[in-house]
């Protein structure tokens, strides 16, 4: 009897300390307080966050269970290389190129016309555009190009020409951010290529170049050769599903290139993007034949996402273009929900012509604090202002709770 028990005894020892150590490697870091606040930062910027153009309506729980599942966690995958001439086999060419060929009509690309990535973020996709337009140009005058961009232009579009150091010259915007025609033409040098890079969508009041306006001006003074850039990292989103759509048509407006941020509208859960252009201007780039990738390396970076290609893939079956367009005109609803319900209580506020963002009279800063608002002063509307960026967790419940907050400020 007493060998039984003992024996009993030590197999259920063994079973409880296997229990322990199994429980210990799968929670090395468990707890943590480090680990802790990033939990409950996360769930307090899910609750609250408006103040920035992010889509925080993420719907990926069903993706990382399937990666998980399928064992795709335990890879290390890379899209280096180009998707559209892929020689490199450590990553998901194929899912990339998916993404970028259901896209691309959208802003007007005919069928075998286009070329594209699934870039870093909005910002990396200002930089294709601007660095291939530079070559590009360069391959037709053998001159020094001017960049043109708006002084409302998000501040990646300065940075960049600083970095490929070109000569950019700033163009004043009106009040609502919008590249003023007039003050283009004066500074506006025929004698040299022109790289113009337009904002669809300013950062701050949702201002969108008059492209077609600046264009004829352009056409007016004939220059050695002109490459246009459209940066709608916010508005590229969700415009093309909107009545709206041809506000982004390429044959309309005449752009080369354009660059679309991933985690904006699109619900993808970390920074990424879209960067679209022509056959013709990748043609223009120096290959930059690279041995060791077997190919030609067009784009800047080496190494690049391939879970974002396969997210965006995920949304593109989950969400789709009918899913899309239902988002895209909930949140151009809500805005206008939202600059209603600030005039009900006389709160000063201002929208642009199909906008998602409202900006108005800067409220108290617990309510900044709160809700993540960006501040910016503009003597234009009674100095201080903050802004909310209406995406598709920003729901009319929310909105009325806000609108109480600012009344009891
Ligand atoms: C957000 C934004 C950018 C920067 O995009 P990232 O994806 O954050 O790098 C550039 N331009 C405009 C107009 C934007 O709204």
């Amino acid at each position: 009897m007493n060998f039984y028990k003992r024996n009993i005894l030590i197999i259920l020892t063994s079973f409880c300390l296997l229990l322990i150590s199994c429980n210990n490697t799968n929670n090395v870091l468990v707890p943590d307080p480090i680990l802790q606040s990033v939990v409950n930062t996360a769930h307090d910027i899910k609750k609250n966050s408006i103040g920035y153009p992010v889509n925080q309506d993420i719907q990926l729980e069903d993706f990382y269970k399937w990666y998980v599942e399928n064992d795709i966690d335990k890879v290390s995958l890379n899209n280096v290389g180009d998707p559209f001439n892929s020689n490199v086999k450590l990553g998901i060419h194929n899912v990339e190129k998916e993404v970028i060929e259901f896209f691309a009509p959208f802003y007007g690309f005919s069928n075998d016309e286009f070329w594209g990535i699934v870039s870093a973020s909005g910002t990396d996709g200002n930089n294709h555009g601007i660095y291939f337009g530079r070559k590009y140009l360069e391959s037709k005058v053998d001159m020094k190009p001017i960049m043109y961009v708006s002084t409302e232009s998000h501040y990646s579009n300065k940075r960049l020409a600083d970095l490929q150091q070109i000569e950019c010259r700033l163009i004043p915007s009106d009040k609502m951010g919008r590249m003023i025609p007039e003050e283009f033409e004066k500074v506006f040098d025929a004698s040299r290529p022109a790289l113009i890079v337009y904002s669809m969508g300013t950062t701050f009041k949702g201002g969108i170049d008059d492209m077609l306006t600046i264009n004829k001006i352009v056409e007016k003074y004939n220059p050695p050769a002109v490459y246009i850039h459209v940066d709608a990292a916010l508005f590229g989103g969700y415009l093309p599903f909107t009545d709206y759509a041809y506000l982004l048509d390429k044959n309309v407006y005449k752009y080369d290139s354009i660059a679309i941020s991933g985690h904006k509208f699109f619900g993808i859960d970390e920074p990424c993007g879209l960067f679209l252009t022509t056959k013709e201007v990748l043609n223009a780039q120096s290959s930059f034949d690279t041995a060791y990738l077997n190919g030609s390396m067009p784009m800047i970076n080496c190494s690049r996402s391939a879970t974002n290609p396969l997210k965006f893939y995920w949304m593109i079956k989950k969400v789709g273009k009918e899913g899309y367009k239902k988002q895209a005109n909930q949140i151009l609803e809500n805005a206008k929900y939202l600059k209603e319900k600030l005039d009900e209580i006389s709160w000063p506020s201002w929208i642009s012509d199909y906008s998602n963002t409202v900006f108005f009279k800067r409220p108290d800063k617990s309510i900044l604090d709160k809700y993540y608002l960006a501040s910016e002063y503009d003597s234009n509307f009674g100095g201080e202002l903050a802004h909310i960026v209406v995406m598709q967790n920003l729901t009319k419940e929310k909105i009325d709770m806000l609108i109480e907050d600012i009344k009891k400020s």
